[in-house]
């Protein structure tokens, strides 16, 4: 569901984030601020700042933050729309009714069309389901125990193994069937006409976390191949970027504490038709960092599934990696060989899952013990040592690092500091991955840029302003230049920006917490005085830019003449030129 940005302005303006916080928690005044006990960690003093002026809050002690929409979504287990419901309702601000065009219908943009169309063909796929011809998809699922209930639950369908079947609905009920290829339903075919992606298969909806079909999965149900197929990416569906059944198991999860984590559909879905509630699927596709970005707001904690043979070790390495760079705890769920999560529960019952779950050891200590291995001969151990040090390496945090080297220390019987010291070596000498993870922390504070950054992170709503002016590319620093990048997908994906999300890691807190000291040591400002901030900002970014450019190519111009290079030399004075015409011309437009 997507709101109005200037109802949520509205919304924001009208309500008070000191008043909101002081039903959760008790606040003091203190100077400009005031401050109380987080209620997102345990601390004895305070450290959680609430700027009535600026209506942000940030916690100095665990690093949390944002405004009264996302403390009220953290404090209260709210997601985006149930908060900005809740304010409205409170705040007296009528959140406005659908608009209508000529025809009477609902005026939708491509999202919603698509969204719209992706429900009306789920609709279909279940009346195929308990229509006659989805006998052979019913006694599938029945052979497998799943209740009617579940089937509801999930939408599940079907699809006859014919050519048209949704491509005549579609048409009969006067829709765009190039709409419908957009939406990745139907196939163009090479002598024109249309015909059904989706034939012969066991069909579930995937949802996003609003509970907008997005997408479909289609499961084979006689011979066939592929056994799984999906929708292509399209306007409203990226792969890596759903969790399937997210949307049903957030609230289990912040209720458990914990989000347990399966490959396929069907894991998840045997598992919820079992009674587990708080379990998502990554959809058959490797674990991907947006997946742990779009969890982070539910949990931190992951209970993953992994197969104990080798291909479930090499994807358990992987993960690992983007479980540590995200700052999660993971720990590994490995069930007897040869059994999936559907054959387990159906053996041996929920209890006997719960207590596998409940002594499933970290990953990274799984890691050490069955990757790691211990090895026997002198070669063996060497090799384990420089695989150890690959591990250590993409430990972001140091304390944690710290403790690694301890253990691997132990296990493969070696010296400690000299671990340690082999590590810092590796580290220190391009080690790839690591220093560009490690870089938020060093960002240089380009002062211009870092500022148009908090400035963004302050008003999301005139992030679309900065993306218009394509100002990211006129940014010096290539960190905050991403970071830039991340807020407006973040704000155009969720209509929110939430910068304990973007910055997660701890290895992000330095700059998480000079972003929210600038945010509110600046004054506060109305919104005309907001767009004159950007604007004076953007205009100065872009200056300065051109300024670093000339400079630049002064520096190879001056080189090229002294070593007497005259292809170069006229080059770069082309070059010049022409940042000096566009220069120009940007002046002018000003
Ligand atoms: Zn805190």
């Amino acid at each position: 569901m997507r709101f109005d940005d200037s109802k949520i302005e509205e919304i924001k303006s009208r309500v008070d984030i000191v008043e909101l916080a002081s039903e959760y928690l008790t606040l003091k005044k203190a100077g400009r601020n005031y401050l109380g006990l987080c209620p997102f960690h345990q601390e004895k003093t305070p450290s959680f700042t609430v700027n009535r002026e600026k209506q942000i809050f940030y916690c100095f002690g665990c690093g949390e933050g944002g405004n009264v929409i996302t403390l009220l979504m953290k404090i209260a287990n709210k997601s985006f729309p149930e908060a900005i419901k809740h304010l409205a309702q409170k705040t007296g601000v009528v959140l406005p009714v659908r608009t209508f065009g000529k025809d009477g219908r609902e005026k939708e943009s491509l999202h919603d069309e698509i969204v719209h169309l992706n429900l009306r063909a789920a609709q279909h796929f279940a009346r195929n389901l308990s229509s006659p011809a989805g006998k052979i998809a019913r006694d599938y699922l029945q052979k497998r125990a799943v209740t009617e209930e579940t089937v509801k639950q999930f939408r599940l369908g079907y699809t006859p193994d014919t050519w048209r079947s949704l491509t005549d609905d579609i048409e009969g009920g006067g829709l765009s069937l190039k709409l419908a290829e957009q939406a990745g339903l139907v196939i163009a075919g090479k002598e024109g006409g249309y015909y059904d992606r989706f034939r012969g298969r066991l069909i579930f909806p995937i949802e996003n976390i609003f509970g907008e079909i997005v997408a479909f999965g289609g499961r084979i149900l006689e011979a066939g191949e592929p056994k799984y197929l999906n929708s292509p990416e399209t306007p409203v569906y990226t792969k890596g970027k759903n969790l399937y059944g997210l949307n049903k198991a957030k609230d289990a999860i912040r209720q458990s504490g914990f989000c347990l984590m399966v490959e396929g559909y069907f894991d998840a879905l045997s598992l919820w038709n079992a009674g587990v509630r708080n379990v998502v699927a990554t959809l058959g596709t490797a674990l991907t960092r947006d997946h742990l970005e779009l969890l982070r707001r539910y949990t931190q904690n992951v209970v993953a599934l992994f197969d104990p043979d080798a291909a479930g070790l090499k994807a358990l390495d992987r993960s690992l990696e983007l479980f540590l760079g995200a700052n999660m705890h993971a720990r590994a769920l490995i069930l007897p060989e040869g059994c999936d999560p559907d054959d387990y529960i159906k053996k041996y019952g929920r209890e006997k899952l719960d207590e596998l779950i409940a002594v499933a050891p970290a990953i990274s200590d799984y890691y050490i013990d069955n990757v790691l291995g211990d090895g026997k001969t002198f070669e063996e151990n060497r090799d384990l040592v420089k695989t150890a040090m690959e591990f250590i390496n993409k430990i972001n945090n140091e304390i944690e690092k710290n403790l690694f080297i301890k253990r691997i220390a132990e296990k493969l019987g070696i010296d400690q500091t000299l671990l340690k010291r082999e590590v810092h070596r590796k580290a220190t000498y391009g080690q790839t991955g690591v220093a560009v993870r490690k870089e938020s922390s060093k960002i240089k504070m380009n002062p211009l840029e870092f500022n148009l950054i908090r400035l963004m992170l302050e008003y999301p709503q005139k992030t679309l302003l900065v993306e218009s002016e394509k100002i990211l590319d006129y940014f010096l620093e290539p960190a905050l230049k991403r970071l830039g990048e991340k807020i407006i997908e973040n704000y155009k994906l969720l209509g929110y920006v939430d910068i304990n999300v973007i910055l997660p890691s701890d290895e992000d807190k330095p700059l998480r917490e000079s972003i929210y000291k600038l945010s509110m040591e600046a004054p506060p400002t109305d919104d005309h005085m907001v767009e004159r901030n950007f604007a004076d900002n953007i205009q100065r970014i872009r200056e300065k830019w051109y300024k670093e450019q000339k400079r630049l190519i002064q520096l190879q111009l001056r080189q090229a003449q002294e070593s007497g290079n005259g292809e170069l030399t006229r080059e770069l004075t082309c070059q010049k030129q022409n940042v000096m015409k566009e220069e120009k011309e940007y002046v002018q437009k000003q």
